[in-house]
């Protein structure tokens, strides 16, 4: 029986060697994950990586071909889906038209025969700041307000894990954000552990404080999203979390420091310590926001990559910042952002630039990029 407040902490949710063969088809490859209690964890990929696979998994609404799931230490890999401390809020948050909202978020605990439920229903919508609407039915409260019950309703039951598959894809991108942040809040507030599927990278960084990023069944890379951001390990990560100018070609030369590899005649430099590959064919990277552009060559300097030159081939303003597309012959097209700082450091399509960014911002990684 749920005692009152929010204080009770969620659980650690343990994933070892996890499997899952449809006829035909893996849809998971030996995951394994460990996500510590209280803490919002985000499994971020494209359409079809296995997410949604992941959560049923977890739910038990679905059986692994191989593998354990322990939540909170304890085994519940042949657990029953209703036996499990799990409640899981979905994209399509069916609430029960018939009922008030008080009665939709108070069912579930009625049904257990808990003794005030009513009470726990009210403390639950006050967390999501809607107990003014309580007497209401679902049809009179706009699709944020829904989506909102849907997690008072899943939070009130103190599930010891909260798994959440794309709660907010409904929702108009303004809503979108706002629920974000107050998404998190409530899952500090409430401090039970929350695991939130999406295949929106913001999404994923704004709110969440470990994400894992997972592709055909697999998970790439797992970190802070800083850290995932800052220092992707693989093309998929590097891609798929922001923007990256990708560069591939042969190591030529490499100290304690740093390898320098040749890109089509550019000699582009990464710190060892930011690369996962140190010989061969390596491919390396940088973020757009992290190039600047030079109207002529600049000096060589040490810490510095330069190359070029090449030719304004794009130019999109966009008020605070400008995305050029810079094109250099064999190296190909690169995107940079600069902040608009005044007009005269505005270029223009066609116009001859080089570019340079410091090597500490310059990554390597583990595979090539396509
Ligand atoms: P989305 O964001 O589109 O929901 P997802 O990452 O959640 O994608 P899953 O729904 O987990 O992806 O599906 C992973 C893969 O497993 C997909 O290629 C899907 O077609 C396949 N799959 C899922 N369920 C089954 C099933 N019952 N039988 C066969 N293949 C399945």
């Amino acid at each position: 029986v749920p005692k009152s407040g929010f204080a009770e902490a969620g659980a650690d949710l343990e994933l070892v060697g996890i499997s899952k063969r449809f006829p035909g088809f893996t849809a998971i490859e030996e995951l394994d994950l460990t996500i510590p209690a209280g803490s919002f964890f985000a499994l971020l990929g494209p359409s079809g990586c296995g997410k949604t696979t992941t959560l049923r998994l977890i739910a038990g609404l679905e059986e692994p071909t191989a593998g354990r799931i322990l939540i909170g230490g304890k085994d519940v890999t042949a657990t029953k889906a209703y036996q499990r401390p799990v409640n899981t809020v979905f994209q399509s948050y069916a609430l029960f038209p018939h009922m008030t909202i008080l009665q939709n978020v108070a069912f579930g605990l009625k049904r257990r025969g808990i003794q005030n439920a009513d009470a726990l229903a009210h403390e639950a919508l006050q967390l999501v700041e809607l107990d003014h609407v309580a007497g209401r039915k679902p049809t009179q409260l706009s699709g944020g307000q829904q989506q909102r019950v849907a997690l008072a309703r899943a939070v009130v039951n103190r599930p010891a894990l909260l798994l959440l598959d794309e709660p907010l894809g409904a929702l108009d991108l303004k809503l979108r954000r706002q629920m974000q942040v107050e998404l998190k809040d409530i899952q500090s507030e409430v401090g039970l552990t929350f695991l939130h599927v999406t295949h929106d990278q913001e999404e994923a960084m704004t709110m969440a404080d470990t994400v894992a990023v997972m592709n055909k069944g697999r998970i790439e890379q797992m970190g802070a999203p800083q850290d995932l951001y800052e220092l992707p390990h693989t093309a998929f990560v590097a891609k798929f979390l922001g923007q990256s100018n990708l560069f591939t070609g042969d190591v030529i030369s490499s100290s304690s420091t740093s390898i320098v590899i040749d890109a089509a005649g550019s000699k582009i430099e990464v710190p060892t310590t930011r690369a996962q590959r140190t010989s061969g064919r390596v491919t390396v990277g940088v973020r757009p926001e992290k190039v600047t552009l030079h109207d002529s060559e600049p000096k060589p300097q040490s810490g510095r990559t330069v190359v070029g030159p090449g030719r304004i081939t794009d130019v999109s303003f966009s008020g605070v910042s400008t995305q050029y597309e810079v094109t250099i012959p064999h190296l190909g097209a690169i995107s940079v952002f600069a902040q608009n700082t005044s007009i005269s450091t505005l270029h223009h399509d066609g116009d001859t630039v080089w570019l340079s960014w410091a090597v500490d911002h310059a990554f390597g990684l583990a595979d090539e990029a396509e």
